[in-house]
């Protein structure tokens, strides 16, 4: 019997799990361990609560946590309830699966005023992380500005411009829900330190913001390059960049307005105690399609700034770490002495929740063939059980989650799938009926 244990419950770690099942059927043991007592990571906290139709992936690592030899061990913080050393004295393996939820700071004067916000922070307070359920954004200022021009900026420039029906259906906590109902944002700006044909958001995505009730996205064709240039992407980046150049000639007759701000970098944030500016660099690209600041620069005026520019991996004490790549070291997913990694915490912060389902099926084989001339003698859960039970570490199972996921149900606004807990306490209440 081999027993493996899987630090994080998201994407990354149920895949690893399924995978480990595939290739060990019946002889192992694995425990998925997250350190919230609700499980799925990303799935919850990061995917977009309009985007219910990606989070139903979560019913494949439902069937996965449903099996005999999968167990969930929520509200366990590897750390502080459990270490590193003592995880691989009970276990044949550890996999570190626990994704990349701290922000790349942006490093610029003015960059720690308050109101400018990191990705993490934001879309934690819509999603209902209990750690940003306070978090408070002024929403109550005429414009936001969003930095970067990924997919995590677009979820956050539709988020401030969606009107409250076009939230039927999704899970958006209640806080953000009334919140963004009563803000006053009439203008978001997005702006990508490089041009259109660098953008890093997908075309299904992009054309989400071509079709918003109350909001129109705005660009200038002059940032393009000449049309006949498309032709040189790849499919997917041509597809984002058509329907860049279509979002020109939409009509402006809607009460917001996103505009696109290319070549754009920040330089600065100015404000007395808050932000009130943002100052702006304009830029070109160089030889190797890096921006470089042309000393060009102009102010846009702002009360929120929201920068979505990219994720780190928190360090884990003990696990070698890189630290210019915000992710572990490792090689191919390995990191060594029993450790794994995969997911955001092996690759950093890029693809998309499937890329996730290969790493973990490619550090499952790794695992396998490590493992193959290895006696198998770890004490695997009924160790961590103990060690667990001696901390008085209050350990939330599956099943405890179904109760709460019955009670979110029970409680969701007409038409929403859940009205999510933001507190632990009540996550852990609702456990207990
Ligand atoms: P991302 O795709 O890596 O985009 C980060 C953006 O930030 C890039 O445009 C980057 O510009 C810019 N940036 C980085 N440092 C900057 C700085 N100092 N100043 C100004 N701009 C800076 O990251 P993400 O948007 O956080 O998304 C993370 C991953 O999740 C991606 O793979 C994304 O596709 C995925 N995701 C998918 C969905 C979906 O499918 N619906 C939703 C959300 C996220 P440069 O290109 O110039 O570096």
């Amino acid at each position: 019997m081999r027993h493996i244990a899987v630090i994080g419950s998201g994407p990354a770690g149920y895949y690893s799990a399924e995978a480990l099942q595939k290739l060990y059927g019946d002889e192992v043991r694995i425990d998925v361990i997250d350190r919230m007592p609700v499980p799925y990571g990303l799935i919850r906290f990061g995917v977009a609560p309009d985007h219910q139709s990606i989070k139903a992936v979560q019913k494949r690592y439902e069937k996965v946590a449903l099996s005999d030899n999968v167990r969930f061990c929520g509200n366990v913080l590897v750390g502080r309830d459990v270490s590193i050393p003592e995880l691989l004295s009970l276990y044949d393996a550890v996999i570190l699966a626990t994704g990349a939820p701290a922000d790349a700071p942006l490093e610029i004067p003015g960059g720690d005023l308050p109101g400018v916000i990191g990705s993490a922070g934001f879309v934690g307070w819509y999603n209902g992380h209990p750690e940003f359920a306070g978090l408070a954004p002024p929403l109550h200022v005429e414009t936001a500005v969003v930095v970067g021009n990924g997919n995590v900026a677009l979820d956050v420039a539709r988020i401030l411009s969606k009107t409250p029906a076009e939230f039927v259906g999704s899970d958006i906590v209640a806080h953000a829900f009334e919140t963004l109902g009563n803000a006053s944002i009439r203008t978001i700006h997005i702006l990508g330190r490089r041009g259109p044909h660098q953008i890093a958001m997908t075309p299904k995505e992009l054309g989400e913001l071509g079709h918003l009730e109350a909001a129109a996205p705005q660009v200038d064709l002059e940032d393009f390059p000449p049309e006949m240039d498309d032709a040189l992407l790849e499919p997917g980046q041509r597809k984002s960049v058509t329907h860049l150049r279509e979002f020109a000639s939409l009509p402006r007759d809607k009460p917001k307005t996103v505009i696109f701000d290319f070549f754009a970098r920040p330089v600065r944030v100015e404000g007395d105690g808050r932000v009130e500016r943002i100052v702006v660099e304009k830029t070109r690209l160089d030889e190797r399609g890096a921006a470089v600041g042309t000393g060009e620069t102009y102010e846009i005026p702002c009360g929120l700034i929201v920068t979505c520019i990219g994720y780190k991996t928190p360090p884990i004490e003990g696990v070698p770490y890189e630290k210019d790549r915000g992710r572990f070291a490792n090689h191919e997913g390995v990191v060594g002495g029993g450790l794994y990694a995969v997911g955001w915490a092996r690759r950093g912060p890029s693809g998309t929740i499937g890329t996730n389902r290969p790493d973990g099926y490619e550090v499952a084989e790794k695992i396998q063939a490590d493992l193959a001339s290895v006696t198998g003698r770890k004490e695997g859960r009924a160790g961590l059980d103990k060690l667990l039970a001696a901390r008085n570490v209050d350990l939330v199972t599956f099943r405890d989650w179904q109760k709460i996921e019955a009670a979110e149900a029970a409680r969701a606004r007409e038409g929403s799938p859940r009205e999510k807990f933001v507190a632990i306490e009540d996550m852990l209440g609702a456990r207990n009926g």
